[in-house]
């Protein structure tokens, strides 16, 4: 038996999305298909919405429904310091720990050469023109092997600028992505940064 092109179409479209193999496609297909119609109306709606709505702030690249983000709008902040986080999930978690009050920088990924991310596909060049040189910039990439990698390219990279440069450590597990740790680790982590320029 053959699939319909437009089940053909669907399972194509779902094994596209990050982390959905050709056999979750099918699983998520066959399950939206089941869905009542106003269901399905919902999440298409709801993804155009998204689309139209959102954009990344053009100053840290966090995603905003506004200009300007409000981490970035708020004069509030410490505006000498820059978490440099890897995704806009990252923002989130570190803002629910309630540990931090500066600003943040999202990269949209992480440096891996062997999967084409070289540097000037993430959004590091526009960092550059926001540091002075009586700022703090926390590295929070993950303990991934690319997050470490992307954290000392970064150092390198900002360290002649006369920044002080600290990596966030303190009780994260190695290997682990900042969204999946918990509020109270999070905050640890953060307060717990090490200097990691002379
Ligand atoms: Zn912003």
């Amino acid at each position: 038996m053959k699939y319909p092109p437009s089940l053909v179409a669907l399972i194509r479209e779902l094994s596209r999305l990050p982390g959905i193999g050709p056999k979750s496609a099918q699983r998520l297909a066959f399950y939206l298909f089941e869905q009542p119609r106003e269901d399905i109306e919902r999440l298409a709606a709801s993804l155009l919405e998204a689309k139209r709505e959102l954009h990344n702030c053009p100053i840290c690249f966090n995603i905003t429904d506004t200009d300007v983000c409000d981490v970035c709008a708020d004069p509030s902040r410490a505006q000498n310091l820059i978490c440099v986080v890897e995704e806009p999930g990252d923002v989130i978690a570190i803002e629910k720990s309630g540990a931090y009050t500066g600003l943040y920088h999202v990269l949209h990924g992480v440096l891996s050469p062997m999967n084409g991310v070289t540097p000037d596909k993430l959004h590091l060049k526009p960092l550059l023109p926001r540091l002075r040189d009586d700022m703090e910039i926390i590295m929070a990439t993950g303990t991934t092997v690319e997050g470490e990698a992307t954290a000392m390219y970064i150092q390198r990279l900002i360290e002649p600028l006369g920044v002080v440069v600290s990596r966030i450590a303190y009780g994260l597990p190695a290997g682990g992505a900042l969204e999946y740790a918990d509020e109270v680790t999070l905050g640890r982590a953060l307060s717990g940064r090490q200097r990691i320029t002379k």
